[in-house]
């Protein structure tokens, strides 16, 4: 079997490894969980998936936290899932709802006029808190102080395979960041004006890329030319979309000034022609290092970014924040793909491609359009960053 390049993306285990006996001694993470109470069916469902094929072996921790308190139902539900140390946190008012230099009037009206739009979770003001505060608050609970390291999970998730390694220890041993499964596109209606600030960020920090923030960008038609006349493969980032990318969105919802009062200005044409492809990490599935939201240059990105009222003027989501912000200050070595972890949750899944039993990777998703979309450009991000796939597949194959 060929040898992969120092340069890809590696799975930290292949094959199917039996369960450790004994785990060992845990990294310093915990599973952070945020959920309401009416929740509960769903969190227990993510529980046993996590415990069955994972946590059983490892035991590691469980931090729930809660815009409310949680109730004992809830409480006690949960105790009975797991055997590990399970702690419920309430979140301080400061990291949830309006700070006060945003006028809650102003952005109360820009999340009806979303939700006149029918932007997907536009007109619900705690998607839009709760997309906030997993931008730029989580990691500042007192109940995360003590943990180097979290894993996401949330309600109605569902892990495919077991996971016998200790992928908090691995990404340690190999120097990663941050960890994801999969990558789709966002609904650009819900981001229209996320690129020019992250932009201007990196630029107003004078960041050059360290090779990530490209795979966030729409190839530019010059590139494309020079790859054409090189001969070599084009980029096959579903064409329909990266049309769609380009075409302006209706006046009403691309907003030059949506009286968001102390607006820095930014200046559109300073993009340097860089397109957003509206790719980002699903960020319901994370493994992460809290040092890096930890970071003084991590809170100016939060910063700028809210500021702008773009948590509720738009309907921000957490996952193309963490993803841009990877872009502008991570290198693509820190980035970890888990191709080997199967996960679903709710419409959309990631299959691995190193699993003894799976499906073919480039078998299309049965649904919907978008669903298909969503699928195919997981697959294509995936490619891109790791662009090996052939690799893994010859490897299954030939098993
Ligand atoms: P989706 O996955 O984008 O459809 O959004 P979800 O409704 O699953 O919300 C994402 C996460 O935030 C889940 O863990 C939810 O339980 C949690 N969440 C969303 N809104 C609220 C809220 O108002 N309060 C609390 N406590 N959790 C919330
Ligand atoms: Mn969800």
């Amino acid at each position: 079997v060929r040898k992969i390049s120092e340069k890809h993306d590696k799975v930290f285990v292949t094959g199917c490894n039996n369960p450790p006996a004994d785990a060992g001694e845990r990294v310093n993470g915990a599973f952070v969980v945020l959920a309401r109470n009416q929740e509960l069916a769903g969190v227990i469902d993510s529980l046993k998936s996590v415990e069955r094929h994972f946590n059983r072996w490892f035991h590691y921790p469980y931090v729930f936290l809660n815009n409310e308190e949680f109730n004992s139902t809830f409480k006690e539900a949960i105790m009975n899932y797991t055997s590990a140390p399970v702690e419920f946190g309430k979140i301080p008012k400061e990291h949830w709802g309006f700070p006060d230099w945003m006028d809650a009037n102003v952005a109360k009206e820009g999340i009806a006029k979303q939700g006149d739009q029918a932007i997907m979770y536009g007109g619900m003001e705690s998607y839009h808190h709760m997309c906030r505060f997993y931008s730029g608050f989580f990691y500042k609970h007192e109940l995360l102080q003590k943990y180097d390291w979290y894993w996401r999970v949330e309600p109605d998730i569902k892990y495919y395979c077991d996971i016998t390694y200790d992928p908090f220890k691995l990404m340690i041993q190999n120097n990663k960041t941050y960890g994801f499964t999969i990558a789709v596109k966002e609904l650009k209606e819900t981001v229209p004006n996320i690129f020019r600030y992250a932009s201007a960020f990196k630029r107003k920090n004078n960041l050059t890329s360290q090779g990530l923030w490209e795979m966030f960008l729409e190839p530019k038609p010059e590139d494309l030319k020079k790859k054409e006349q090189a001969n070599e493969d084009l980029p096959k980032n579903d064409p329909k979309h990266a049309k769609d990318n380009q075409k302006p969105l209706p006046e009403d919802i691309m907003q030059t000034d949506p009286g968001r009062g102390s607006l820095p200005e930014i200046d559109p044409d300073a993009m340097e022609g860089e397109i957003y492809n509206m790719c980002h990490f699903w960020s319901n599935f994370e493994i992460a290092k809290l040092d890096w939201f930890r970071d003084p240059l991590y809170e100016e990105f939060f910063n700028m970014m809210d500021r702008s009222g773009g948590f509720w003027m738009e309907r921000w989501g957490d996952a193309p924040i963490h993803s841009l912000a990877a872009g502008a200050l991570l290198p693509t070595s820190a980035i970890h793909y888990f191709r080997d972890i199967g996960y679903r949750h709710t419409t959309i899944h990631h299959c691995p491609v190193n699993a003894p039993a799976r499906q073919l990777p480039h078998q299309p998703y049965k649904g919907t359009t978008y669903e298909q979309r969503m699928y195919d450009s997981d697959r294509d991000f995936a490619k891109a960053f790791d662009e090996e796939e052939e690799y893994w597949t010859k490897w299954d194959t030939e098993k």
